[in-house]
């Protein structure tokens, strides 16, 4: 079996997490696989509004990919896609066009952006900061950092421009942290099917 990103940072999917009607992946997803070709953000041909029409022969990517709630038994049934409103998973862009994208946690809101502010979605951000990872929310598209917080993040990105020693070696030490998760973010020989 192919080990991913998902499984190294998330674990492994669990069988006691039922998706029930959740069809959060099957609209956020982008898959373009021989078998199937869908754009991120648009709701698949194949999804019957609470669940797959193909599911015994649904593409490898469908069979791989599962988000965060599936795999983190300490996320609460109430933080499943689709009753938050919001998809938590792990992405990277390639490559990367500034420090945060090697590889980093996104929530993804699906129809509302105010869920992205809601008490369930902070609180998984939250958790989630207690990893060395950036963490980016999206609605429609647009992606926008939230951890590290602004100050840290320009300092992280313009050290040289910080006169406060302090926030200089804050920025130091987070890239250090950081450092091996963005090595490993830049192999493109390790697999992580990506949102877009
Ligand atoms: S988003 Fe998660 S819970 Fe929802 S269908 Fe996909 S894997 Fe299942
Ligand atoms: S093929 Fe099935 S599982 Fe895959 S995105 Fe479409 S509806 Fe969802």
């Amino acid at each position: 079996m192919t080990v991913t990103f998902h499984d190294i940072l998330f674990g492994e999917t669990r069988e006691d997490r039922p998706c029930g009607d959740c069809i959060a992946c099957c609209q956020v997803l982008n898959i373009d696989e021989p078998e199937l070709v869908k754009p991120q953000g648009t709701l698949c041909p194949n999804c019957t509004g609470t669940g797959c029409s193909i599911y015994e022969t649904r593409p490898q990517v469908c069979r791989g990919w599962n988000c965060a709630w599936k795999r983190i038994p300490s996320m609460p049934p109430e933080t499943r896609p689709d009753a938050m409103g919001v998809l938590f998973t792990v992405d990277r862009h390639l490559p990367p066009r500034n420090p945060f994208e090697n590889l980093y946690i996104i929530a993804v809101a699906q129809e509302r952006e105010e869920d992205l502010s809601s008490r369930d979605t902070q609180d998984v951000i939250n958790m989630f900061k207690a990893a060395a990872l950036p963490i980016f929310v999206q609605w429609q598209g647009m992606k926008t950092l939230v951890h590290p917080e602004p100050v840290l993040a320009d300092a992280i990105m313009n050290p040289e421009g910080i006169k406060d020693w302090r926030l200089r070696e804050q920025a130091r030490q987070w890239l250090e942290r950081y450092e091996p998760f963005a090595r490993a973010g830049a192999d493109d020989q390790v697999l992580l099917p990506q949102l877009g």
